[in-house]
């Protein structure tokens, strides 16, 4: 069962982030980096915030691509209001010990639950040339960016909710059999009851960088750009009968109207449905000019960021020194309790 968490304690930590797998889109931005920046905010707990650049390769591997990638990421959450006097924002892989804490988590992770995990499923058919090991441990990776900083609370989107209660099981199970509370459970953290997901453009599904550059409104996206994936948004041929329920892909429209319109216009086309009278084109250009207006000025901020790389260098670096004390810190009291301590004599004499 999914558990979701809206509190935060004293206690808490907060730790995520989001692949760089190319620019983020509204539903990386509605799901999670939002929340990131509005968390900064509201609560005073320690926060990691990283750019999961090592399970970027488990589906993209082009290093030119993943180097653009990362700077445009990194640009994205500052240009979002993720603040690095407030959070330590950091690249996964300026942080080795992730990597070493992956390797003892793996040894906690049963063979069966990884194959059954939900994105394993959709991965594997989204690229059947390259089903590697590195998709099935997916999960794992995750379970280590969030517990080599001891994280407690882990803002996410929907689709990542499975993971987060794979994260509660690998740490439960090594607990368990070292007889010691090392990692506290993590839970999915959300500001309201449900998650948000926000749909694809072309009809079905959710909105993924994976999918075609067309079903995705980007945060980069230029207004010309926008409007026209707007346009081209799948509709159906409209209602024919008063009262219908609605498409799906006419819902998909309307969950991206509560994004970006305001009340009355959302009524206001709701009841042009009910009422058969609706004409989708009018709905997509309101729709397009208030995406247009709430984008506009993140992308202006973000294109700031981008243009001040030795800036995003700083950050980067000024980040990646406190998230390592922080994983350093975790990964020697792990090896301690592995019996792994690096004082090779006190290994073999004690
Ligand atoms: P993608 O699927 O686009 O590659 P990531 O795996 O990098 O996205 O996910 C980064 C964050 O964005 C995660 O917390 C994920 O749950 C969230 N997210 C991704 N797509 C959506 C969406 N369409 N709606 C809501 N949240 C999303």
């Amino acid at each position: 069962m999914t558990t979701i968490s809206k509190t935060i304690t004293k206690d808490d930590i907060i730790v995520s982030g989001a692949r760089s797998t190319g620019v983020i889109h509204i539903g990386n931005y509605f799901g999670a980096i939002r929340n990131f920046a509005k968390m900064i905010d509201d609560f005073e707990n320690p926060s990691f915030f990283f750019i999961a650049d090592w399970h970027a390769l488990t589906t993209h591997q082009d290093a030119a691509l993943l180097k653009d990638s990362v700077r445009k990421t990194l640009a994205t959450y500052l240009g979002c209001g993720l603040d690095p006097n407030k959070s330590t924002i950091y690249l996964q892989s300026d942080v080795p010990a992730i990597s070493e804490l992956y390797l003892y988590l793996n040894m906690f992770a049963h063979l069966g639950e990884l194959e059954r995990t939900a994105t394993f499923k959709e991965k594997i058919a989204a690229n059947p040339n390259n089903i590697n090991a590195g998709l099935l441990t997916y999960p794992v990776l995750m379970a280590a960016d969030v517990l080599i900083h001891k994280g407690t609370k882990v803002p996410v989107g929907k689709d990542q909710a499975q993971h987060i209660e794979m994260i509660r099981t690998f740490s439960n199970r090594l607990n368990r059999v070292y007889k010691k509370e090392i990692f506290k459970e993590a839970l999915a953290y959300s500001y309201s009851d449900d998650f948000v997901t926000v749909p694809s453009l072309n009809g079905s599904g959710k909105m993924s960088k994976s999918d075609d550059p067309n079903s995705a409104i980007l945060l980069l996206d230029s207004d010309k750009d926008i409007e026209k994936k707007i346009k081209r948004a799948k509709t159906d041929t409209g209602p024919t009968e008063k009262n219908s329920p609605l498409t799906q892909e006419v819902k998909n429209l309307f969950d991206l109207m509560a994004l970006f319109s305001n009340e009355e216009q959302i009524t206001y086309f709701k009841n042009s449905y009910l009422d058969c009278s609706i004409r989708y084109g009018d709905l997509k250009n309101q729709l397009a000019l208030d995406a247009i207006q709430f984008i506009r000025p993140l992308r202006e901020q973000i294109e700031e960021y981008i243009n001040k790389p030795n800036l995003l260098v700083e950050i980067a670096k000024s980040g990646a020194e406190k998230a390592n004390n922080s994983a350093n810190n975790t990964i020697e009291e792990l090896r301690d309790t592995l019996g792994l301590t690096r004082k090779f004599l006190n290994k073999i004499s004690n």
